[in-house]
């Protein structure tokens, strides 16, 4: 049987008569249901309204009990309505009453039809209700009819999103939409942020559905498609692209799908019910999203996340407009929402107006967390759906501690955060006023506090943090997030901006660890079945020593005049360091012979970072000049744990007898050589972390920059020599016998230390 009188063009064009009408929200409903089971030749339309509760609420309904609407409550997986919100998908059936998931409601009075034909309410890919019609007959809907239903849900989609339907609901009960969530994730860069959102890639937000002349919005749709296949077909014939690599394999996946028949034939079809070919595109582009959610396959989540991407780019052509946000005009307290995203993109934006990052990918050790931490932008990574559950400009809360990210919060945990963060703030202004202070013990015993650094962004932190130096500069990061390799001349000046912003206080160099997960976008990956295990940092150096060389030449100019301290990553054995250090020696003769003004001193030392270097402590310390554990890397190689992998990274405690041993018969060995030995893994940036060390022998600590006031503010509070006692003599204990972490823990508590 045939329905649809006047079809779904004339549909819409009543319901944007109806949408712009001056009546209340319940009264638009009530008309829109009207028209739409008057149009499909119905007996029955309803809208169901996905609440916060979980729950589909009956908010208006044509042909069903009236006296049921706001009181016909269901669960969300309950029903043919559940059905059709939980898997985001249209259910079209002759005869619903035989279907396992029927459910009937007597309330509704709806035992009567036969027919069911229900659509999701989707916006972004989030369901946000349900709109159904039904027939008294058994009824085969056509594919044109489901298709004109899921346009007119995408105008009731837009009608929710837009908060009007809030009024009618009982507190507790609002609708999903707009309304306050709560998502989870993984904190990568500490802090706590309240800000709005702003989106990294926006989406483009479509104003106009409904279309005027729909031949003409079907030659849109095709002048869009062809831009965007010729842009693609450009960019592909580029040369850079023409070496290969990740970049090449998407713009493939997109120039694949930009051709495919079934994805040309659903868009076209979307705008032949009548919308505009924007409208067209988000209508097909939103269920491709709803799809995404519910796939658990990583390969296919990726192929989608491809098509958004094209989807993307089609709407840019159709809007005619660059949507990105101006990266230098942010609101105050931007928050930047992102499925994923590059270092270099980070630092585009204007960071004195950025507090908070949240991405739906990205884990610890990523680059752009790195950069994040640097920039002191407090960063969730792993949250799943950000950018498809917010909307440019929502307030949210980024809780970079508990892993907690706030969307439209409730004005009470808005206010409760606003406290958290002018409490952090006072304990800031604390820690600031110890900048001056000299780190010294309540006995005496003076710890050295330095800084991790990589970036010129790091190297205001010197002074504003009172740090007595740098003890781990990552020359890496230089690299990482540069789009092509750093010239020599380009390394030779980021040294000497180091140098010189740290004017008298040492700076210790770390050459290139680059390989294993430190990949440069520009450089050919090698395909290592264990990158952690694999060619990196000086083994790649030692192989394909042109690199390194360039790089210690840039290091010993830039140092002219000055000391330089020099280190070397993942060193497994004192050959390796030999055959490193010979290279300094042959490059320090080069310059030499060229005249050129040379360090002062060279300091030549090593990072401990491969348990092997533990039995050849004494013949490494015969040849450094200093050390400096690696704390996060000894821990990985220790305990055979991937510290990206939280699940295993997590299950070892560093605070315990065998790593305690470990990090002591390192301090006393130094000790007994004379030579300085420092840490810069995380361990030293936690209060309890520092103060096992320091109670351990070590006196000179390497810490991102946001630990140096809480670590120092501990510290001007031990007796060191208490420590020393205390935990001494625990790890000489049988291991098993005393729980240390809670031992040093109830130190700290018992001597009124702040961990
Ligand atoms: C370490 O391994 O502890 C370290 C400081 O080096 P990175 O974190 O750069 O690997
Ligand atoms: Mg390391």
């Amino acid at each position: 049987m045939r329905g649809a009188l006047g079809g779904p063009r004339v549909l819409l064009r009543r319901l944007r008569e109806v949408m712009a009408e001056q009546v209340s929200a319940q009264e638009r409903l009530d008309k829109i249901v009207v028209l739409i089971a008057a149009n499909m030749v119905a007996e029955v339309c309803s809208v169901y309204v996905l609440r916060v509760d979980g729950t589909l609420e009956l908010y208006a309904t044509e042909g069903l009990n009236r006296d049921a609407v706001h009181l016909t409550v269901m669960r969300a997986d309950e029903g043919l309505v559940g059905l059709v919100a939980s898997e985001a998908n249209a259910i079209s059936l002759s005869d619903a009453q035989a279907h396992p998931a029927f459910s009937f409601r007597p309330e509704t009075g709806e035992e009567i039809y036969h027919s069911f034909l229900g659509v999701p309410i989707l916006r972004a890919g989030n369901t946000l209700g349900v709109l159904v019609v039904q027939n008294r007959a058994h009824r085969t809907y056509s594919e044109e009819e489901v298709e004109a239903l899921q346009t007119t849900a995408m105008v009731l989609a837009e009608m929710i999103a837009s908060g009007e339907l809030s009024a009618l609901a009982r507190p507790g009960a609002e609708p999903v939409a707009r309304h306050a969530v709560q998502l989870t994730g993984t904190p990568l860069a500490e802090g706590i942020a309240l800000g709005h959102v702003v989106l990294h890639e926006p989406r483009v937000v479509v104003t106009n559905f409904i279309a005027e002349d729909v031949n003409k919005e079907l030659k849109r749709l095709d002048d869009a498609l062809a831009t965007v296949r010729a842009d693609l077909d450009t960019m592909l014939e580029r040369r850079d692209m023409a070496d290969g690599g990740e970049h090449r394999e998407v713009l493939e996946a997109y120039r694949m799908f930009a051709q495919d028949h079934g994805w040309l034939r659903k868009l076209r079809e979307a705008v032949s019910t009548g919308l505009t070919a924007e409208a067209g595109v988000e209508r097909v582009h939103s269920d491709v999203r709803a799809r995404m959610q519910r796939m658990t396959d990583p390969y296919l989540r990726d192929r989608l996340h491809d098509l958004e991407d094209l989807a993307n780019r089609l709407m840019r052509v159709l809007m005619g407009r660059d949507h990105a946000p101006s990266k230098e005009r942010l609101p105050e307290n931007a928050i930047l929402v992102a499925r994923s995203m590059g270092p270099a993109a980070l630092l585009d934006y204007d960071r004195k107006r950025l507090r908070g990052l949240v991405l739906e990918e990205g884990g610890l050790t990523s680059h752009v967390s790195i950069v994040a931490r640097a920039l002191g932008i407090a960063t969730i990574g792993e949250v799943a759906n950000a950018t498809g559950l917010v909307e440019q400009g929502d307030a949210i809360i980024v809780d970079a501690i508990m892993g907690q990210v706030h969307v439209r919060p409730m004005p009470d945990v808005e206010n409760a955060y606003a406290e958290r963060v002018r409490f952090r703030a006072r304990r800031q202004a604390q820690y600031h006023a110890l900048r001056d202070r000299p780190c010294v013990t309540k006995d005496g015993e003076k710890i050295d506090l330095m800084l991790n650094a990589g970036l010129l962004i790091d190297l205001p932190h010197i002074a504003e943090t009172g740090a007595v130096g740098i003890g781990l500069f990552r020359t890496e990061l230089q690299f990482m997030v540069a789009a092509t390799f750093p010239r020599t001349n380009e390394q030779h000046s980021l040294y000497r901006a180091v140098l010189e912003a740290a004017g008298k206080k040492p700076v210790t160099f770390r050459t290139l660890d680059i390989g294993g997960d430190k990949v440069l976008p520009y450089m050919r990956a090698v395909e290592e079945e264990n990158p952690a295990l694999g060619w990196r940092a000086i083994r790649l150096g030692l192989d394909r020593p042109g690199l390194l060389r360039s790089q210690i030449r840039a290091l010993l100019r830039a140092a002219g005049g000055r000391d330089l301290k020099l280190m070397f990553p993942m060193v497994a054995t004192v050959d390796e360091f030999d055959q490193a250090k010979a290279i300094v020696e042959l490059e320090l003769t080069h310059l030499r012979r060229h005249s050129h003004l040379l360090p002062e001193r060279v300091e030549i030392g090593t990072m401990l970072e491969v348990p092997a270097l533990l039995y050849q402590l004494d013949e490494l310390f015969e040849r450094v000049d200093f050390l400096s554990v690696g704390s996060n890397d000894l821990m990985q190689f220790l305990y055979a744990a991937d510290r990206g992998n939280a699940r295993v990274s997590a299950r070892f405690n560093p605070i315990s007898t065998p790593v305690l041993r470990i990090l002591r018969d390192i301090a006393d060995k130094g000790r007994q050589y004379k030579k300085s030995v420092t840490l810069c893994g995380e361990l030293a940036s936690k209060p309890i972390g520092a103060l096992a060390l320091v109670a351990l022998g070590y006196r000179s600590l390497s810490l991102t920059p946001s630990a140096i006031g809480p670590v120092k503010a501990m510290l001007l509070d031990l007796h060191c020599g208490r420590a020393a006692e205390m935990l001494r003599s625990l790890i000489d204990q049988p291991v098993g016998s005393v729980a240390v972490h809670e031992r040093l823990e109830a130190f700290a508590t018992a001597e009124g230390l702040q961990l």
